[in-house]
C-alpha cells in the first residue's frame, strides 16, 4: 500500500500541472494560518491635507508566514477569494479591526474611521450584514468607525442584488466606499442611487500626475463628480509633494500613500497618531 501511495503521489506532481500543485499546498497552508492566527492587519493613515489631521485609516492584512516572512496580499488573496478561505479571513480582519478601534478610542486616540476591504466573495455572503452587526455590537463601537470598501466590479456584477446589500449595510450604519474608482465600469446613474459615503481615486491615477493629460483629466473629473455627488473622495498611492499639491489644488482634500506613511503594524499606527 505504500508502494502504491508513492506512486499515486508521483501521479499527482507529473499530471496536475504544478501551478495547480502550489495552489493547492497554499490553499491548504492559509487554512492553517487562519487557525493558527498568522494573519495580521496594517494600517494606513488617511490624512487631510487642509488640517493636517489623520481622518481614518486603511486596514489592509498580511500573513506572517513562520518561514517565508510578512507577505503581502498579492501573494494569497486572490487564492483565498477562489477557495472561500476569504470569508473566514474577512471575517477575521473585520474582527480584529473592531478589536483594535476598540483599543485605540480606550487609549484615548481619535480616529474617525477605518476602512475595509471587501472582496466579491463576501459582499455575497448571505450573512454578511449579520456577521457585521454582531462583530460591531460585541467589540462595542459605532458601526460609523467602520468603512466597508468595494470595487465597482464587485458591485456590478448583480446590481439589484447589490444595490440591496448596500442599503441593509447603510442601514447598519456603516460606512461605504468604492474602491479603485474609474478602473471598473459603474455607470453614473447607478452611482447616484448607491448609499455611499466615499470614492477612492486609485494609485494608477494618481502616479503620474501632475504630467500625464489623461491621468490628470481623470483625477479633475473623479474629484468634480464626487463633490457634486458630496462624496467624501480619497486618493491613494500618494507618494511625492507633487501630487499632493496636484490634488490639493483640485480640492481633493483626504490623501493616503508612502508621503504620508507606509501600512503600518498596530503598534506603529499607534505611534504615529501620538505624533499627531
Ligand atoms: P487596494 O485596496 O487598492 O489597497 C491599496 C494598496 O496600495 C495597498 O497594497 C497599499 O499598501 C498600497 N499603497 C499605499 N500607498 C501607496 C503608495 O504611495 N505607493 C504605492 N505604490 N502603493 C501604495 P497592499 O497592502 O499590498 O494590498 C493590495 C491589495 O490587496 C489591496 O489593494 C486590496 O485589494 C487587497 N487587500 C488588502 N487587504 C485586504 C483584506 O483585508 N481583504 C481583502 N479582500 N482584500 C485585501
Ligand atoms: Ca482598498
Ligand atoms: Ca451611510
Ligand atoms: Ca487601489
Amino acid at each position: 500500500a505504500k508502494q502504491r501511495g508513492r506512486n499515486s503521489f508521483q501521479f499527482y506532481t507529473k499530471d496536475i500541472n504544478s501551478q495547480t500543485y502550489r495552489q493547492l499546498i497554499l490553499e491548504n497552508q492559509l487554512v492553517k494560518a487562519l487557525a493558527r492566527e498568522e494573519f495580521e492587519v496594517h494600517y494606513q493613515p488617511q490624512v487631510d491635507v487642509i488640517s493636517g489631521q489623520v481622518v481614518g485609516a486603511e486596514a489592509l492584512v498580511r500573513w506572517r508566514h513562520p518561514e517565508k516572512g510578512l507577505q503581502p496580499p498579492a501573494n494569497f488573496i486572490a487564492i483565498a477569494e477562489e477557495t472561500g478561505i476569504i470569508e473566514g479571513l474577512g471575517a477575521w480582519v473585520l474582527q480584529k479591526v473592531c478589536q483594535d478601534i476598540r483599543q485605540l478610542t480606550r487609549d484615548g486616540y481619535r480616529i474617525p474611521r477605518i476602512s475595509i476591504n471587501l472582496s466579491a466573495r463576501q459582499f455575497r455572503q448571505s450573512d454578511l450584514v449579520e456577521q457585521c452587526r454582531n462583530t460591531i455590537r460585541s467589540a462595542g463601537i459605532a458601526p460609523a468607525y467602520i468603512e466597508l470598501e468595494l470595487t465597482e466590479s464587485t458591485i456590478m456584477k448583480d446590481i439589484d442584488i447589490a444595490v440591496g446589500m448596500l442599503r441593509q449595510l447603510n442601514a447598519l450604519g456603516v460606512r461605504l466606499a468604492i474602491d479603485d474608482f474609474g478602473t471598473g465600469y459603474s455607470s453614473l446613474n447607478n452611482l447616484k442611487h448607491f448609499p455611499i459615503d466615499t470614492l477612492k481615486i486609485d494609485k494608477s491615477f494618481v502616479r503620474d500626475i501632475p504630467g500625464d493629460r489623461d491621468d490628470e483629466a481623470i483625477v479633475t473629473a473623479i474629484v468634480a463628480l464626487a463633490k457634486s455627488l458630496e462624496l467624501e473622495v480619497v486618493a491613494e498611492g500618494v507618494e511625492t509633494r507633487e501630487q499632493l499639491g496636484f490634488l490639493k489644488r483640485l480640492g481633493c482634500e483626504i490623501v493616503q500613500g508612502y508621503f504620508f506613511s507606509r501600512p503600518l503594524p498596530f503598534e506603529g499606527f499607534r505611534e504615529y497618531l501620538k505624533g499627531k
